[in-house]
């Protein structure tokens, strides 16, 4: 009870959010793929790099339970992409047996595997406006190359990219924080009202 998967909305699909997100793209981002030993946050996930040279592109997987116990290891493997940019992209092979690439594995109550295999839909299905909003900042800020902390600044422009797509991922990323924003005020606005009438009421 209370694990990772068991929070399924009755009479409703899960979503992806009721799942353990492994995002290989991040993972490669914070240089996590060169350590070759690494917990992921907060999901307790022990990630090592196969140690068998023959097996460079494997990696097991551990969920570590509350006293930090190895439970039984999923091997995952990783497979490359060219970027548009230069460099590569990684990306995890679903070990749930569609065996298609996959930049985000869920790990629920069994093995991890891609959204299709675990008939997830995004969070984002279910979403109002106003979070969707968000999400689709955050998502623009990242393509830059920036954090999907929006109290933090826009990026420069990274290496490789073109100026045009810069420009215009940029001033997609500002628009789309100025809807975020404008939401995020429609409910304060609306809670301070609520709270004014509480105040009114005493
Ligand atoms: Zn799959």
């Amino acid at each position: 009870m209370g694990g990772l998967g068991s929070g399924r909305r009755s009479n409703s699909k899960a979503t992806t959010s009721d799942y353990g997100r492994l995002d290989v793209r991040s993972w490669q981002r914070q240089g996590l793929l060169a350590v070759g030993r690494f917990v992921c946050w907060p999901w307790n996930v022990e990630v090592i790099m196969s140690p068998n040279r023959d097996e460079p592109n494997m990696i097991r997987l551990y969920h570590c339970n509350q006293s930090d116990q190895h439970g039984e290891p999923h091997p995952v493997r990783l497979s490359w992409t060219p970027c548009n940019y230069g460099g590569k992209r990684a990306w995890f092979i679903c070990p749930r047996g569609c065996g298609h690439r996959a930049a985000i594995l869920y790990y629920g109550d069994s093995s991890p595997s891609c959204r299709h295999c675990r008939q997830l839909s995004y969070e984002s299905q279910h979403d109002s406006g106003w979070h969707r909003s968000l999400r689709r900042a955050r998502a623009t800020r990242m393509r830059l190359g920036g954090s999907a902390n929006l109290t933090e600044p826009l990026p420069g422009k990274p290496k490789g990219m073109h100026w045009g797509t810069y420009r215009r991922l940029f001033s997609k990323a500002t628009a789309r924080e100025q809807i975020f924003l404008g939401g995020a005020l429609t409910v304060l606005t609306s809670l301070e009202k609520s709270i004014s009438r509480l105040n009114g009421r005493v």
